[in-house]
């Protein structure tokens, strides 16, 4: 445990396949091995996934005090940020990857990577089950077993489809690098589909009836690429059917890009209204089959059959299936989402040593209000009940620190009670001595419970989150010869390690025509070209490799001077 280092000396687990056996299933000796134990005490962790949370981690670690191995179907890292811009070609897929082997490389000590997902997490024995995803080549032999002291599973998260029918058969999702040159390939097919003589005016209409489902920024932004790429290239390239192009995006809520400051959401549907992209909002797709897409209107029911040559589903994320199963194992299985506490440990049986970020996990909120709740009581220092304005400011402010979400709601507005508790003040000559009640700032704090819901599943929040665990990973050597800790966490009740808190940076939601909103910290919000430059400026220089930067910038010159490639490749 990260509070306590005993604790932590047990062996660490990274949802990566390393550590263990790369058994055939018949009983092979483990990939950590007994040798390998022998030789050093070096815990064996293992890390699932090569994505953000799994990379960031992989990266901060100090290697030299682990033997560490590295599990993931996917032999790269890849920088999903611009996937939407890989769909077209704004971007070129390889440019946004970067082999694992090459950031093991630089590593020191005992790392190592096994091309393989996971398929099931034995907890009590401190084994992970894995399988090859070679198709051909290992007959019989593409199962073994790997064991951990301590597991890091950041294996994402799966696209969601609320099981409406059809969409895994006929729809494009937008997750993985294969999906965005998938995409790219079928919009060219629908262009020289439509090209073709023999079709009716309808039928080109209908191949060229591009419709995104979901309205995040994922789907924001694909919708956007897609109409730049449709104004400035094929349009020009294919002059014949241009007319007969159409964007829809469909969304279920009220209004698009919902996390984001009203501001940017009004901006993002009066731009999509003028470059021609119907926006159907308040619309639930119920079905899609091969040849039409079905809405039901929220409040009206009204059902609609709409033909379509290619849907993007761009609805959020679900767990996947080895996780739920895992979780039901362990105890968590009421639970959607794999949760873990404040240290990214996953709570649950047997699960010493199991520790879970990024997509696939969720900090669990009930720990966020018991935060919310010690920091009421620490603020109510003379146990009064009360608190003046200035000291419920004061505590809001800090809520708002650790937990940007509320922040969020509360400028929005969308939290009520508690906006107008804090406006009840307003005018008021005697303000700074006024006081609340605290009960009745709980109780409307209480919405939060279900307004925040969880962290954000982003980049942001995955590569901090792997940042912090290798931290404490670093520390662990450090904490075991030194029991007694700093003075700092000698005190009974205080944590070795400080609780995951994360910092929100800011957040770009590109909009086409080089407009990006951009919410920045401080609720700064900028909209237009200039914040186009600062999205081009941040992605450059957040790329993982000197090689993705270069690659990137001279994708981005390309696509300026030459426009996009269109070759159905
Ligand atoms: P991932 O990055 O998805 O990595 C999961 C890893 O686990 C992968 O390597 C996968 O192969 C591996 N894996 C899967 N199954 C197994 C298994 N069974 N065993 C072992 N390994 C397994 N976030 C932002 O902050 N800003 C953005 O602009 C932004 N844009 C986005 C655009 C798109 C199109 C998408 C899809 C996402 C975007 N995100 C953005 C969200 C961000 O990509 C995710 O939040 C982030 O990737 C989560 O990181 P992760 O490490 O948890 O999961």
């Amino acid at each position: 445990s990260f509070q306590d280092c005993p604790r932590y000396s047990k062996a660490l687990v990274l949802l990566t396949v390393s550590g263990g056996g790369f058994l055939a299933y018949s009983g092979a000796k483990s990939f950590f091995g007994p040798d390998s134990s022998l030789q050093d005490d070096r815990k064996r962790v293992i890390v699932l996934g090569t994505g953000w949370a799994g990379t960031t981690f992989l990266k901060n670690l100090d290697s030299t005090q682990y033997d560490v191995k590295v599990i993931s179907p996917r032999n790269y890292f890849a920088f999903t940020p611009l996937l939407p811009s890989v769909t077209v070609g704004t971007v070129e897929a390889r440019s946004i990857v970067e082999p694992i082997r090459n950031i093991i490389k630089k590593k020191l000590g005992n790392v190592g990577f096994l091309e393989a997902e996971c398929y099931e997490i034995d907890a009590k024995n401190k084994k992970v089950h894995c399988r090859s995803t070679q198709k051909t080549g290992l007959e019989g032999k593409e199962e073994f077993i790997v064991d951990y002291d301590y597991l890091v599973v950041a294996t994402g998260a799966r696209a969601n489809t609320f099981n409406t029918p059809g969409v895994e058969e006929h729809t494009h999702f937008l997750k993985e690098i294969e999906d965005a040159q998938n995409i790219r390939r079928n919009v060219i097919d629908c262009f020289e589909r439509a090209n073709l003589p023999n079709l009716s005016d309808e039928e080109r209409k209908n191949n060229l009836h591009f419709v995104v489902v979901g309205g995040g920024p994922t789907g924001v932004e694909f919708a956007a690429e897609l109409h730049d790429f449709l104004e400035e290239d094929l349009s020009r390239l294919y002059p014949q059917v241009k007319d007969f192009v159409k964007i829809t995006l469909v969304e279920a809520a009220d209004h698009i890009l919902n996390m984001f400051d009203k501001r940017i959401t009004a901006f993002a549907e009066e731009k999509f209204q003028r470059d021609g992209i119907d926006v159907k909002l308040g619309s639930m797709v119920v079905k899609v089959n091969d040849k039409a897409i079905s809405t039901k209107e929220r409040s009206t029911g009204l059902v609609q059959h709409i033909p379509y040559g290619m849907v993007v589903w761009s609805t959020g994320i679900g767990t996947r299936p080895f996780i739920t199963n895992f979780m039901k194992k362990i105890g968590q299985g009421n639970r959607r989402v794999l949760a873990t506490d404040e240290w990214l440990r996953v709570e649950g049986e047997d699960c010493d040593g199991i520790y879970a970020l990024g997509d696939c996990a969720t900090i669990n909120q009930r720990k966020v209000m018991d935060d919310i709740a010690a920091i009421f009581k620490k603020a109510d220092k003379d146990n009064s009940g009360t608190l003046t304005v200035k000291k419920l400011q004061e505590v809001m402010e800090d809520i708002c620190e650790r937990y940007p979400q509320v922040k969020l709601y509360l400028k929005n507005k969308r939290m009520k009670n508690i906006v107008a508790l804090l406006e009840e003040s307003k005018g008021d000559d005697n303000k700074e001595s006024k006081e609340f009640d605290i009960e009745r700032v709980k109780t409307a704090l209480s919405a939060v419970d279900s307004q925040m819901k969880n962290l954000p599943p982003t980049a942001q929040v995955a590569a901090q989150q792997g940042q912090y665990l290798a931290k404490c990973f670093n520390r662990m050597k450090e904490c075991d010869q030194n029991p007694e800790g700093p003075l700092r966490i000698r005190d009974e009740g205080r944590h070795r390690f400080h609780p995951f808190r994360y910092r929100h940076l800011g957040q770009f939601a590109p909009l086409g025509g080089e407009q990006t909103a951009a919410q920045l910290p401080g609720d700064l919000v900028s909209i237009g070209h200039s914040s186009q430059w600062l999205w081009y400026s941040v992605y450059a220089s957040k790329q993982v490799s000197w090689r993705n930067r270069l690659l990137v910038i001279s994708d981005w010159g390309k696509r300026f001077v030459h426009g996009r490639d269109s070759s159905r490749l």
